[in-house]
C-alpha cells in the first residue's frame, strides 16, 4: 500500500562527520519526501567506512522500505558506499559494461585523460539497476532486496538533485510507492515565548493529539504547524475545527498563516488598506526598511524611511527635541515617540514606526541593559510606544528582532486601525 512507504536516509562522509560541511543533502530529501507522502523514519550521518555504511544500511532497511544513501559514490578509495551497500546484503561488485562505455564517453567528450581509478565508478553490487547521473560521472544505482529498496547517490548536492528528481522519483511512482501528501496548515506567530505559547496550547501539544503540532522558534517568529494524522475525512475534519480553534486563540499573535516574512503580512495590510508608512531607525540601522522594500510594489505605500543614528540626526532629521535627549537619553519612550512623530511629519506618512535601542554589546547599564529597545508608532498623528527586552544575545540577533518588531507593531496598528 502506497501510504505506509517509509524512508530511511543515510549521509556518508567524514566531512558530515566532522561537521566541516552540513548534511543539506537530507535536508534536502526529506522535504522532497514529505511531499511525497514518504513517511522519513530516521536520518544518519555516517563516516566513508565500509563496515560502518553496511551497518547503517542493514539497521534503516530493517525499518524502512525505502533507504536512501547519498555521497560516497566518486572515484577516490575513501569512497565506499558500492562497497558498504554490497556487503550489507552479501553481494559481489562487478564492473557494467555499458557504464564502463559511458564513463569512457564522458571523459572523451570533455577531452580529459580516464584515469584508473574512475573505473571505480561502473562498479555495481550484483543486481543493481543503474540510474544514469546526468549531472556528473557517477551513476547511481537501486538495489531491490527483499522487498526493500536501497537507493545510492551521488553526494554533490546538484547532482543528487538531478538524480532523485530524474531517475528516482519516476521510479516511485512507478513501483506505487508515492502516497498522498499528508494535510498540514501553518501558523506564523509573533511575539510570543515557546513557553507561553506551549502553555496556552496545552493538550494541543501531547504526542496523541490529532491533528499532530509542533512548533519552532527564529527571530522572534513562533512557526506553529498542525498536521492531520491522516487523509481521512475524520483526520481532515479534526484538522479544519483545530484551525479554527487555533485562530480563535492566537488571534493577537498569527501575523500570517502563509509566510514567516513579516514584511509580506505588513505590505499586504498596507496594500489592501491604502495606508502609507515611514520607519524611523537608530540601532536597526536601516534592517526595518531592508526588509519592507523586499516587497515588490512597495513603492505604492513607501516612499521615504530615515536612518537616525547619532542624536544630532534625530534632532535635524526628525526634529527630535534636544531637551528630550538630554532629558531621557536616545533609549527611551520619549525619543521613540518623537522620531515616529518626526518621521510621519517629514515624510507625509499615515503610519511612522520608529526603533532606538541599544544592540550591545557594549553600552548597556543597569537601567538599560543591552537588549533594550523602544518602539514607538504613529497612525494619523497618534502615537503609541512599548518598551522591549530581548534576553542578552548577540547583536546580530537583537538587531534582526527588533526589526521583525517594528514591522510586526506596524501590522497590528494597521490590522487593528486604532
Ligand atoms: P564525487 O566524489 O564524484 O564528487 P561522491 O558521490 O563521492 O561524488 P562525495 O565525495 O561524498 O560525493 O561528496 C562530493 C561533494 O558533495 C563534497 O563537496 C561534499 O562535501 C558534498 N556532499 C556530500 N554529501 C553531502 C551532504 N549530505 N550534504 C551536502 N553536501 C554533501
Ligand atoms: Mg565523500
Amino acid at each position: 500500500m502506497s501510504a505506509s512507504v517509509r524512508a530511511a536516509l543515510i549521509a556518508v562522509g567524514d566531512e558530515l562527520l566532522s561537521g566541516s560541511q552540513s548534511d543539506t543533502n537530507s535536508s534536502y530529501l526529506a522535504r522532497e519526501l514529505e511531499a511525497l507522502g514518504i513517511a522519513v523514519l530516521s536520518i544518519e550521518i555516517v563516516g566513508d567506512d565500509e563496515p560502518d555504511i553496511a551497518a547503517a544500511v542493514l539497521r534503516a532497511s530493517a525499518r524502512a522500505e525505502l533507504v536512501l544513501v547519498g555521497g560516497g559514490l566518486g572515484p577516490t578509495l575513501d569512497d565506499v558506499t558500492r562497497h558498504g551497500i554490497a556487503a550489507a546484503f552479501g553481494r559481489e561488485l562487478h564492473e557494467d559494461a555499458q557504464a564502463l562505455a559511458a564513463l569512457r564517453a564522458w571523459f572523451e567528450l570533455r577531452r580529459v585523460p580516464m584515469s584508473d581509478t574512475n573505473r571505480r565508478q561502473a562498479l555495481f553490487p550484483v543486481g543493481a539497476r543503474i540510474l544514469p547521473n546526468r549531472a556528473g560521472t557517477a551513476p547511481a544505482f537501486l538495489l531491490e532486496h527483499e522487498g526493500r529498496a536501497v537507493a545510492a547517490l551521488p553526494g554533490p548536492p546538484r547532482e543528487l538533485r538531478v538524480v532523485w528528481a530524474e531517475e528516482l522519483v519516476p521510479w516511485l511512482r512507478a513501483r506505487g510507492w508515492l502516497g498522498a501528501p499528508i494535510d498540514e496548515r501553518r501558523f506564523f506567530l509573533f511575539g510570543i515565548p515557546e513557553s507561553t505559547f506551549a502553555e496556552r496550547a496545552g493538550a494541543w501539544m501531547a504526542r496523541e493529539a490529532e491533528p499532530r503540532m509542533g512548533c519552532t522558534v527564529r527571530d522572534g517568529t513562533l512557526t506553529a504547524v498542525l498536521r492531520a494524522r491522516a487523509n481521512s475525512p475524520e483526520s481532515l475534519a479534526a484538522l479544519e475545527r483545530r484551525v479554527a480553534e487555533f485562530r480563535a486563540r492566537f488571534s493577537a499573535e498569527v501575523y500570517s498563516e502563509h509566510e514567516w516574512d513579516m514584511e509580506h503580512a505588513l505590505a499586504r495590510e498596507l496594500f489592501a488598506r491604502n495606508v502609507t508608512i515611514s520607519l524611523a531607525e537608530s540601532c536597526t540601522g536601516g534592517l526595518a526598511q531592508g526588509l519592507l522594500t523586499r516587497v515588490p510594489g512597495i513603492s505604492r505605500v513607501f516612499t521615504q524611511g530615515f536612518v537616525t543614528y547619532a542624536d544630532e540626526a534625530k534632532r535635524s532629521a526628525l526634529g527630535v527635541p534636544s531637551e528630550l535627549l538630554r532629558a531621557h537619553g536616545a533609549v527611551s519612550r520619549e525619543v521613540a515617540e518623537a522620531m515616529a512623530l518626526g518621521a510621519a511629519r517629514v515624510s507625509g506618512a499615515e503610519l511612522a514606526l520608529a526603533i532606538t535601542g541599544i544592540a550591545g554589546p557594549d553600552g548597556g547599564t543597569s537601567e538599560r541593559p543591552v537588549g533594550l529597545v523602544w518602539f514607538a508608532s504613529a497612525l494619523r498623528g497618534r502615537v503609541q510606544s512599548v518598551e522591549r527586552r530581548f534576553p542578552p544575545s548577540d547583536r546580530d540577533s537583537i538587531r534582526r528582532w527588533a526589526a521583525r518588531m517594528a514591522l510586526f507593531l506596524g501590522w497590528k496598528r494597521v490590522c487593528t486601525a486604532d
